[in-house]
């Protein structure tokens, strides 16, 4: 069936007719045969730029999608507030809304790194067909390319200004399979339950889906509006990742445009190196992914979770919770049942935990002996009680099970007309058009919860509060997981820190939306970089305790350097010979991405280097 369909599509790409054999096949040599390497992009203005004629006609190849965009607060400086610009304020409040339109990312900027800007123009891909026509439009014309799925980037990779934005989010079509197996694996692989999800679509399309109304498990991301295509190439971690391992190993196949505007299907059997390439390289290095296919599971019977807050009176009492905290974790909860996070900032603890795999009596009595020891001493107190709630597993991204059982949990977009599967956790919508001050991550390896290690992770957890409140998101860390669920991550591109890591620690902050031009964005850009500075010292700390560690390519420090290592590891010269071999003349730029070493911070320029 898949082929088939793929097939039928395929004919209908008029651009493809000769090449795309060759790509079924995944014979196609790419990166052969390049001219001479380009130096540098243009802009609207330059000499190069295309003129009025060659917009049209590429909108004419599109079917009319091309947008120019403005900026949503242009024209708002003059007080009163104008209608248009009430209107894009009021889209704010809505990270859906904030998704439809596209010159916005759900991330305003970063302090002294980026300010969300919109690109030039807009392609509202409905198809491979029109991702192909930008593709090699933008290549032809030596454009600034730029790919936005959910706009979720912390780091400002789905914006750039003077750009040819590919915008994916009305390619969002969703099939469940019962027996999927990649082109070319036929005989080889056996076949298996998958869906494949469109680039455009986000979570909580896949999960009302495949959970909701499907009955099975995808793994997927925590914040439901984040987009499918975005999370699975920076590796992707969801609630219950401790058991289900990473999304960028569940991937089956991807369809992807290459630099050259081959339309590729990679996966296990067919351009093998392009498919590990996109299981953790990060997103916008390596072509448009149009479409991936991901394998579910069975869902367990019940999901849970268990929330509130513990004080201690003195900070000599909060060490000796810090340590018992990390001692209980050890004990009772580092396997593959808990996920999620617990916080610390001086003098508190924040559990906000997650389970998947028991049922509400048996979480509640995990937890018993250490709400036992807090309530024996009269230096803690609960500032929120412990709180276990579980759901049956099929409900759990339900969006008409919240309303009905548990309301304010999950926020609707309530738009009219809009799907009732578009929900969002209340506790994400915090982040919608933020403005960061400082963001850090560090991979926790294992051994420090060895009992005679764990004196080193308390000591550094404790003197990283003093800075700044530290989490620790335990489903970030693969150590703990399931056998082959950490073999699946480590045939990934992602830094292999990961497997052995019990959780990845974040540092961070951030305010409200300072879009520019926005009225009452006023950042106090004084106390931000203090904060980046605190948060810096915190991450330093910590660091103490897990010298060298890697991070989260997607959930990191802007400023980081030796990204490379940080993100990718050892694995970051397998992964740049992959840049070069299908994207040889570094048509697909982004911060900190493979091979933007050889760019200008704009991704105008190639530098001399
Ligand atoms: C509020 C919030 C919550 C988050 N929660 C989690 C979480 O629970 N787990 C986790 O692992 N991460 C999480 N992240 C990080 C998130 O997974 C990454 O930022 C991810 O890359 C976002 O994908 P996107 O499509 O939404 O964003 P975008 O900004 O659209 O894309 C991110 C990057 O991928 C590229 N890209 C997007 N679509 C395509 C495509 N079709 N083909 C090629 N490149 C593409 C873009 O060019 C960009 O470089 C969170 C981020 C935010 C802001």
């Amino acid at each position: 069936v898949k082929r088939r369909s793929l097939l039928k599509a395929a004919l209908t790409l008029p651009f493809l007719s000769g090449i795309l054999p060759n790509a079924l096949a995944g014979t196609a040599r790419p990166g052969t045969g390049a001219a001479a390497r380009l130096r540098s992009r243009v802009r609207p203005g330059d000499a190069g730029w295309p003129n009025t004629a060659s917009w049209d006609q590429f909108n004419m190849q599109v079917g009319g999608q091309l947008l120019k965009l403005d900026a949503p607060f242009a024209n708002c400086a003059p007080t009163p507030v104008s209608a248009a610009c009430s209107n894009a304020l009021a889209l704010l409040q809505n990270p859906y809304a904030v998704g439809d339109e596209p010159a916005l990312t759900q991330t305003s900027g970063w302090v002294d790194a980026w300010t969300s800007q919109p690109s030039a123009y807009a392609v509202a891909a409905r198809n491979t067909a029109d991702v192909v026509a930008a593709v090699n439009f933008a290549r032809t014309h030596h454009l600034r390319l730029v790919v936005k799925g959910g706009g979720h980037s912390y780091q400002g990779t789905s914006s750039a200004p003077d750009s040819l934005l590919v915008w994916t989010r009305r390619m969002n079509e969703i099939t469940l399979h019962d027996a999927f197996v990649g082109h070319g694996c036929e005989g080889r692989r056996a076949p298996q339950p998958a869906v494949t999800i469109g680039a455009g679509a986000m979570w909580s399309d896949a999960y009302a889906a495949v959970t909701t109304h499907g009955g099975r498990y995808v793994q997927g991301g925590g914040c439901t509006t984040v987009g499918v295509a975005g999370l699975v190439q920076s590796g992707g971690f969801g609630n219950f990742s401790k058991n289900y391992g990473t999304a960028a190993a569940g991937l089956l196949e991807a369809e992807i445009v290459t630099a050259d505007g081959m339309v590729r299907i990679a996966n296990a059997c067919t351009n093998a190196d392009l498919f590990w390439g996109i299981k953790g390289g990060g997103g916008g290095s390596l072509g448009v992914v149009t479409r991936l296919t991901l394998r579910t599971r069975e869902l367990p019977e019940t999901f849970g979770a268990v929330f509130g807050e513990i004080k201690a009176v003195s900070a000599d009492a909060f060490r000796i919770l810090i340590a018992k905290v990390v001692d209980f974790y050890q004990g009772a909860l580092f396997n593959p049942n808990w996920g999620e996070q617990i916080s610390f900032s001086s003098d508190t603890i924040y559990v906000s935990m997650v389970f998947q795999g028991l049922n509400k009596e048996a979480a509640e009595q995990t937890w018993k002996p250490f709400i036992e020891w807090v309530l024996a001493h009269h230096e803690y107190s609960f500032t929120k009680p412990l709180q276990t709630l579980a759901l049956p597993a099929g409900h759990f991204w339900d969006a008409e099970f919240f309303k009905a059982h548990a309301p304010g949990i999950m926020v609707t977009d309530d738009r009219p007309g809009a799907p009732g599967a578009h929900v969002v956790w209340a506790g994400d919508k915090e982040q919608v058009g933020w403005f960061i001050h400082g963001y850090e991550s560090a991979w926790m390896p294992e051994s420090l919860l060895r009992k005679e290690r764990q004196s080193v992770l308390v000591d550094a957890l404790f003197e990283c509060t003093r800075h700044w409140r530290v989490g620790l998101h335990f489903n970030k860390g693969l150590a703990g997981a399931p056998e082959q669920e950490i073999a699946a991550a480590r045939d990934t591109a992602m830094n292999p820190d990961v497997l052995g890591a019990f959780a990845l620690a974040i540092i961070a902050n951030g305010d409200a939306p300072a879009f520019s031009g926005m009225p009452g964005a006023t950042p106090d850009l004084a106390s931000a970089r203090n904060e980046a500075s605190h948060i810096g010292r915190a991450m330093h700390e910590l660091l103490k305790a897990a010298p060298g560690a890697g991070s989260y390519v997607s959930e990191s420090d802007y400023f980081k350097s030796e990204w490379q290592t940080a993100f990718w590891g050892e694995n970051y010269p397998k992964l740049a010979e992959v840049k070069r071999k299908y994207d040889p003349d570094g048509l697909f730029f982004v911060h900190h991405g493979v091979g933007s070493e050889e760019w200008s911070a704009d991704g105008f320029t190639r530098s001399h280097r």
